[in-house]
């Protein structure tokens, strides 16, 4: 970062016209940061060509697992680090909230939970926050988050007005909507750490209330869920109720829940997910609820969706007998992780005569028009549930190159996250090929941070190659860093 100015210029996500203030870091804390910089760009320089590059962190919301590297970090390991990787610990804090101007600079690895404290505390939040705690800002910009406000608010990388990024070749940039980096910019969304990584990004941030007011709103089919999402998109509420918010849960084709929150100054009453209730099951009942703004911001975590489940976490006795503080997703991630390095599952399984089972661990978004075409197909060929629902429809006016979303169009993102039976004389990636195929027959895409099976020529077609060899050529020409297809696809 050159001075202390970062951020400003004008993103066209804020829509035609908008300029955003630049933010001016305190001096001291300006300095540290561009010493911090310095140092990385110092370690980054000391990796021998050819070496793996990875980062030093201490958590991740990957589900890539590979063998942990002599040197490797958490950057999709899944596994503890050996030896250290490149140490980013200088970039997991906030540097700075700006209240007036809705504005925060931030460390490109800090997670959401230390970023909405710092912005809470001003009765601000940023325009999109991703439901577990440990995604960082700078891993869901590059990877693509989402949230319930996606319909209103796009995607986390459309509120960020200025990426400070340590390029795979060597360099710091600051690259913005305008100048001389808006090619990176634009392409960083997607790209996967694999043409550098963000060290301090400027972001938008938006006023909150104390309280959300939820509505779960009940349909007998996704023909009738669908609708009321076209609903909501295009009035901002479902029955008088206005959506600030608004996700959905699918226990199956006749039971699809579409939960619309509300800012509220006042909470009749307040539900506690963190304790013995389970946020996911009180949708199905009672239709109303009030939660803290924190508490809706995580109200996932706790039972990392539903996916908690299978550690007995949601047996009220063991639920009593496990520490509050690990009713967390990355904890619950930590024990995948460990149990992926030792096979436990797989073992158990195969011991007990079952069938071998698939990971089915994905997020994809397809067109509205699409959708309930999309949860029937997910119903009659995976039969997983629960489904997790999520619209959205991009801020910007312009597609992101790397991500073939297109602005204007209402997209449901469907996250489904657990193991199915592999039927006779089927091999793993069975499941995960037919979602792959019957997302791109819908128009639809699939985010990356899990397993892909494209092959190399179906992979770039989706993803726009021509764009990423562009970038990859001006920003890692050497190829320090992984490509995206070996990264997201073959594991490296
Ligand atoms: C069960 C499950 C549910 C999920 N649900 C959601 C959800 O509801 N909403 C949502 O938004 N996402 C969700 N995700 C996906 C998650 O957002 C992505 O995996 C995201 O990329 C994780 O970010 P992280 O900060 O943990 O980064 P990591 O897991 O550490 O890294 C992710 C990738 O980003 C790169 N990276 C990390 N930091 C940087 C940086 N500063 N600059 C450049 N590259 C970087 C890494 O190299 C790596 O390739 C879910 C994932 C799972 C497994």
């Amino acid at each position: 970062m050159t001075g202390t100015a970062v951020g400003g210029g004008r993103p066209d996500q804020a829509g035609p016209g908008t300029v955003r203030p630049v933010v001016q870091l305190p001096p001291a804390v300006a300095a540290e940061h561009q010493a911090a910089v310095a140092a990385l760009r110092e370690s980054y320089a000391a990796i021998p060509a050819g070496a793996p590059v990875r980062l030093a962190k201490r958590t991740s919301n990957l589900f890539r697992f590979r063998d942990p590297l002599p040197r490797s970090g958490a950057d999709g390991s899944g596994g503890p680090a050996t030896a250290p990787g490149l140490d980013v610990s200088a970039f997991s804090r906030v540097l700075h909230v700006d209240p007036q101007a809705r504005m925060a600079v931030v460390g490109g690895m800090t997670t959401y939970e230390d970023l909405a404290d710092a912005t809470l505390r001003h009765d601000l939040m940023p325009l999109v926050v991703p439901q577990l705690k440990t995604i960082t800002l700078g891993g869901a910009v590059t990877g693509l988050g989402i949230e319930s406000t996606s319909l209103r608010n796009g995607l986390p990388h459309e509120s960020v007005t200025a990426l400070e990024i340590l390029t795979g070749d060597g360099r710091v940039v600051t690259a913005t909507a305008e100048g001389e980096h808006a090619d990176l910019f634009r392409g960083f969304p997607n790209s996967y750490g694999t043409l550098g990584y963000a060290v301090s990004l400027t972001i938008e941030l938006e006023p909150v209330a104390p309280f959300v007011h939820l509505r779960h709103f009940a349909f007998t089919s996704p023909e009738a869920c669908m609708d009321a999402v076209g609903q909501i998109a295009a009035e901002g509420s479902l029955d008088g109720h206005r959506a600030d918010f608004v996700d959905g849960t699918a226990f199956g084709l006749d039971e699809i829940y579409l939960t619309v929150g509300a800012y509220s100054d006042v909470a009749p009453w307040r539900s506690d997910y963190t304790g013995q209730h389970i946020y996911y099951q009180s949708v199905r009942g009672p239709r109303e609820d009030f939660l803290t703004i924190r508490d809706y911001l995580w109200r996932w975590d706790t039972d990392w969706f539903w996916c908690s489940r299978p550690f007995g976490v949601q047996n009220p006795v063991i639920r009593r007998l496990w520490p509050r503080r690990y009713r967390r997703s990355d904890v619950y991630r930590a024990l995948v992780a460990f149990d992926r390095r030792h096979g436990l599952f797989d073992t158990l399984n195969a011991n007990r005569g079952r069938p071998p089972r698939e990971a089915v661990i994905q997020d994809v978004e397809i067109p509205l028009d699409r959708s309930a075409e999309f949860l029937r197909f997910f119903a009659a060929e995976v039969g997983m549930s629960p489904v997790w629902l999520c619209p959205l429809q991009l801020r910007s006016h312009n597609a992101w190159p790397l991500y073939p979303l297109k602005p204007g169009v209402t997209y449901v993102n469907f996250g489904f996250w657990g193991t199915v039976s592999l039927p006779p004389g089927r091999a793993d990636g069975y499941h995960n090929r037919l979602v792959e195929a019957e997302v791109a027959a819908l128009g639809g895409s699939k985010g990356l941070y899990s397993t892909s099976f494209y092959s190399e020529d179906d992979f770039w077609a989706v993803y726009n190659g021509a764009a990423y060899a562009r970038l990859k050529h001006a920003y890692d020409a050497g190829g320090k860093l992984s490509g995206l297809y070996d990264k997201c696809v073959r594991g490296r």
